[in-house]
């Protein structure tokens, strides 16, 4: 009879490591070495697990040779992670908007006229995150509600779905003038703010709009174009990319490719 495996013993610095993870949200997978000692060789930037939709079924692809330990969901760097202080699990969405108040941390503040904090469904099964208020965002204090808004919603009502019923926000919240692009400094300042409103959430499935949200949440620079419809796990949710509303505006063809991704959020969250 063979004589069962001892449990390994976890190193000091692979403790921390996974307390860290905990803390975080991360979800660390464990492979044992040969030795205590090869466990606790870390590797951290792994990049996100893409995770392959079929017809009615979530499943996951066997992991790649793994090394000693990786983090599997989209926390390809901590850089925005780590600066998100850790939050007890009950935080609500109201506790994170008022802690958000009258925000002056970045150089956005003087330009806007509203905060877009979000909208929708606190319990929301389905989150979209977009990049940043426009004009008309800015003006109501809503996100989406203009032109890019409307089709928007046209795809949520196609997936049989109420505005109500999803949660709606964006990277930033406050209107980049003349819409340019959010500037990095901007996206680090506000993100851990999104970051706390997806925990406070914990949807089933984040659909993220365009590559701006993509790369905020993945922690690199990643192409839109190469990574949509694909569904990769995030801290806990699923999370899947395609075009941004007002990219379809501009490019019509490329229509057909969010309706395929919408086919894939349905079926994630049949
Ligand atoms: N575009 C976005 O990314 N977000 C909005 O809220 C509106 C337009």
């Amino acid at each position: 009879m063979s004589k069962p495996e001892a449990p390994p013993t976890l190193s000091p610095r692979l403790h921390a490591w996974l307390d860290f993870c905990q803390e975080l949200g991360l979800t660390p997978f464990v492979r044992r070495g040969k030795s205590a000692a090869r466990a606790a060789s870390i590797t951290a930037a792994s990049s996100a697990a893409p995770v392959t939709a079929e017809p009615g079924a979530m499943k996951h692809k066997p992991p790649a040779p793994l090394p000693s330990v990786v983090v599997a969901p989209a926390a390809a760097t901590l850089s925005l992670f780590d600066q998100a202080p850790a939050r007890a699990k009950s935080e609500t969405l109201e506790d994170i908007r008022a802690d958000l108040g009258d925000c002056r941390r970045c150089k956005l503040a003087p330009h806007r006229k509203h905060i877009v904090f979000g909208v929708g469904n606190p319990k929301a099964q389905l989150v979209f995150v977009g990049e940043g208020p426009g004009a008309e965002e800015d003006l109501q204090g809503l996100p989406f509600v203009g032109r890019a808004g409307q089709l928007l919603t046209q795809w949520i009502e196609s997936l049989g779905l109420k505005r109500e019923q999803v949660y709606i926000c964006n990277v930033i919240k406050c209107r980049p003038p003349q819409n340019r692009t959010p500037e990095r400094d901007e996206i680090e300042t506000c993100s851990p703010f999104l970051l706390r409103q997806l925990d406070a959430i914990h949807p089933k499935l984040i659909c993220v709009l365009g590559g701006v949200a993509l790369q905020t949440l993945m922690g690199k620079a990643v192409s839109i174009t190469r990574l949509r419809g694909q569904v990769f796990d995030f801290r806990g949710s699923k999370l899947l990319a395609t075009f941004h509303p007002a990219y379809i505006l501009r490019n019509p063809v490329a229509d057909r490719d969010v309706r395929k991704d919408l086919q894939v959020i349905r079926q994630l969250l049949a």
